[in-house]
């Protein structure tokens, strides 16, 4: 596959981040108007929404674009994605008639004219632990390397169900929370800010079909199921997580917040960059098994840039094919029990590490627990994020002359609230 050229001219940028062969889907506004659907080409939004509207695109017998969020339209399935997308190629594709152009380029909004809000409303969100370097990292650290892989591990995707309220977009600043914290060295638990406070690199996936109460669903459905995917900063408080997470696993930990990027990169975009689950020593019992590659080839960075630093020090390289699971087989396992799951849930990848140091996808592994402090940039060190840090992630695939970006998943950490019951001030 290679660059699909298109009129819009910003489209065929050799770094840009949104060729046609991109086509994510995102949820914007310009002022004074209200929150709709829009598709990322070039540096425009194509305002599907005003297209709808003006008779010029229609996927469905009733209007899906003019609502804050891209569920309705996810909820028509498979399909229609594709049809969907198709259309758009066509008309913004080289080969579009001057009437096309012509009618559609009045769709056209400067994406720096827009603010960009959730993509999607989720209802339901796993966070799992699918990345086995990372797996093997934090449970080398706290239980030595022979015993570091739980022995449910090779079997089955661990997760948790985190919160969905919880869901922000990029951009969104994250105040530090307060928690119980108790070191081993300490007699009893004390009321405080959280100390060791983290990022996890991850990949969300959006869930674009819904399946039935009672049954499971296979490998190869739960593919189909997938809408696409965003870049995720699952923010961990280590010392809450330490303290509260025997026997039933991280609450609190993991609840202040999750950060998404305002862009749904779609799996049809992806499937040119399909790369295999690692080669089994254990094999998966069947109903887990995936019947093709279902992980991508995506290149995954991590900056952090202190308050006021002229740089942002590039702290992580990795790439999502590090992973141990796929999306699919995580959504298929959550279904095992005969959960129904939802148009618009949210399944985290997992840290995504890689096996080098610069490719570890949290600080508590970068700095190993805190005993080796990485280096920034422009000095300083860090083991765990400081106040007022913004952490950065971007995501691309790289194909040949073209990139299939995430855009960006961004927040900066405000220090915690002095009193965090006072109210008003
Ligand atoms: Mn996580």
């Amino acid at each position: 596959m290679s660059l699909l050229t298109s009129w819009v001219e910003s489209a065929n940028a050799p770094d840009g981040q949104f060729p046609l062969n991109n086509l994510p889907c995102g949820i914007f506004s310009t002022a004074g108007g209200r929150r709709r659907c829009g598709v990322a080409i070039g540096d425009q939004i194509l305002d599907v929404t005003a297209l709808e509207q003006g008779g010029l695109l229609s996927v469905h017998d009733h209007p899906v674009f003019d609502r804050p969020s891209w569920n309705a339209f996810m909820a028509l399935g498979p399909e229609t994605w594709r049809a969907f997308r198709a259309r758009l190629h066509a008309m913004l594709g080289k080969e579009a008639s001057q009437a096309d152009r012509q009618a559609w380029s009045g769709a056209l909004v400067p994406q720096a004219d827009a603010a960009l809000h959730l993509p999607v409303e989720t209802r339901g969100y796993a966070d799992f632990y699918g990345c086995r370097n990372h797996a093997f990292n934090v449970g080398t650290m706290f239980r030595g390397p022979e015993n570091a892989l739980p022995p449910n591990y090779l079997h089955l995707p661990i997760a948790y169900s985190g919160r969905a309220s919880s869901i922000v977009i990029s951009g969104t600043e994250i105040r530090r929370p307060w928690g119980q914290l108790k070191a081993p060295d300490e007699a009893a638990p004390r009321f405080a800010p959280c100390e060791r406070f983290d990022f996890e690199l991850e990949l969300g996936a959006i869930v674009g079909q819904p399946s039935e109460f009672g049954r499971p669903v296979s490998v190869a459905q739960a593919y189909e199921m997938i809408f696409g995917y965003v870049l995720l900063n699952d923010w961990s408080a280590r010392d809450i997580q330490t303290w509260e997470y025997q026997p039933l696993g991280p609450f609190q930990a993991k609840a202040t917040a999750n950060t998404i990027s305002p862009w749904i990169v779609t799996s049809l975009a992806l499937e040119p960059f399909h790369v295999s689950t690692p080669e089994r020593d254990t094999p998966l019992l069947p109903h887990l098994r995936e019947p093709g590659p279902m992980l991508y080839d995506i290149d995954l960075d991590v900056l952090l840039q202190p308050d006021g630093a002229q740089h942002a020090t590039t702290i992580t390289r990795s790439n999502y094919r590090e992973m141990y699971y796929s999306a699919p087989q995580n959504l298929a396992h959550h279904t095992t029990s005969g959960c129904p799951m939802e148009v618009g849930d949210m399944l985290g990848s997992g840290t995504i590490s890689g096996t080098t140091r610069q490719s570890r996808g949290s600080l508590l592994e970068l700095s190993w627990g805190g005993k080796e402090p990485i280096g920034l940039d422009g000095g300083g060190t860090r083991s765990f994020i400081e106040d007022n840090d913004t952490i950065v992630f971007r995501g691309a695939a790289r194909g040949d002359g073209y990139l299939i970006g995430f855009g960006e998943c961004a927040g900066k950490l405000l220090p915690a609230h002095a009193d965090p019951y006072a109210r008003g001030a």
